[in-house]
């Protein structure tokens, strides 16, 4: 078999460095020839244009660029061919910093100590430490499983919720929706690590992050969110910190992205905003991989990381 060509798709932002990289192995181009473009074997994809996938009648895989699905189930002339989402290690150590950057911050009292600091005030609060507060990961995955990893060296209880309640050594883990209000009982800094699909979309609401823990730890519940903003309820996690169920909010994702400028979130007190930017796809680490895949699969071999189609993730 001749090497495949691929078909590079993307929207919301430049995919020069993904054209270079994959066509130093392969022909690659950005978009079908014609109405219906039998030459096309592969299409690498972010947010492609809907239906264009299914002008590739000999399409025989499609790789995400992103660890996330999500934005391939939007298309409604999504093919049939096996879909590839990214698991690598550079992506899981993006997003571990994150969660253990966001935990410590707010474990620490980051927020207070900036507050302090403006207002030149000398106060030392009281120091919790971390065996005493419980991090519950919602979404024990591949990125949930390595940022669990971290979270548990530096001493931190850790709680997973899953659909299937896979469990994970030192980690107690909660699966389905039977075990969803137990997990939330038992967290104070909730890590939303779960993919997009019709089963997860909305999930953090006002009702849910009422379950959270609030009595010791760190004194208040708190939410970090860096899957997708789809999955929570922007004004519900507003209402939440007004109403103090949540004390404070690490938000990576949101329902509307890039955040509306007249979102109270921006310039809420108790939320730290970043622009989807906890761990993002990076070509110099992706790009290998993936051709390593490819040629894998035309040696005959099965494709790996391919996506439940039922499950959506
Ligand atoms: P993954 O390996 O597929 O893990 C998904 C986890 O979610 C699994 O533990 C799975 O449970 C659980 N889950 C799925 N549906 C569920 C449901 N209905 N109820 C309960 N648990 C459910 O995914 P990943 O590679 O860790 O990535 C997770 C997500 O992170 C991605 O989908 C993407 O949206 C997001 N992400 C965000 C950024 C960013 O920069 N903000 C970057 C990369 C990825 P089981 O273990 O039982 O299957």
């Amino acid at each position: 078999m001749n090497k495949g060509r691929i078909l590079l798709s993307v929207t919301g932002f430049n995919p020069q460095r993904w054209h270079e990289l994959l066509s130093a192995e392969r022909d690659v181009v950005l978009a079908p020839d014609g109405p219906e473009d039998p030459s096309i074997t592969y299409a690498v994809v972010w947010k492609q244009p809907a239906n264009i996938l299914a002008r590739l009648p000999n399409l025989r895989a499609v790789f995400s660029i992103g660890a996330g699905v999500d934005h391939l189930f939007n298309d409604p002339g999504l093919p049939d061919a096996p879909i590839v989402r990214v698991v690598a290690e550079n992506l899981s150590q993006h997003m571990t910093e994150y969660v253990v950057w966001r935990v410590l911050d707010h474990h620490r009292q980051g927020t207070l100590y900036r507050n302090q600091q403006q207002k030149k005030i000398w106060h030392e609060p009281p120091q919790r430490s971390a065996a005493d507060v419980s991090v519950g990961i919602m979404g024990l995955g591949q990125l949930g499983r390595v940022a669990a990893n971290a979270l548990l060296a530096i001493g931190f209880r850790v709680n997973g919720w899953g659909r299937t309640g896979r469990t994970m050594e030192g980690v107690q883990t909660f699966g389905g929706e039977a075990g969803l209000v137990p997990f939330l009982n038992a967290t104070d800094i909730l890590v939303v690590l779960l993919p997009l699909t019709p089963a997860t979309r909305g999930i953090i609401d006002y009702k849910l992050l009422r379950e959270l823990r609030r009595r010791n730890g760190i004194g208040g519940a708190v939410l970090i969110n860096a899957g997708r903003g789809l999955l929570q309820k922007d004004a519900d996690i507003a209402r939440a910190l007004e109403d103090g169920l949540l004390k404070e909010a690490s938000l990576d994702v949101f329902e509307l992205e890039p955040l509306p400028k007249t979102s109270p979130l921006w310039t809420h007190p108790k939320v730290f905003v970043t622009p989807h930017a906890a761990a993002t796809s990076d070509p110099a680490h992706l790009v290998a991989p993936m051709l390593a895949q490819m040629d894998a699969f035309e040696r005959g071999e099965p494709l790996r990381n391919v996506v439940d189609r039922q499950m959506q993730y």
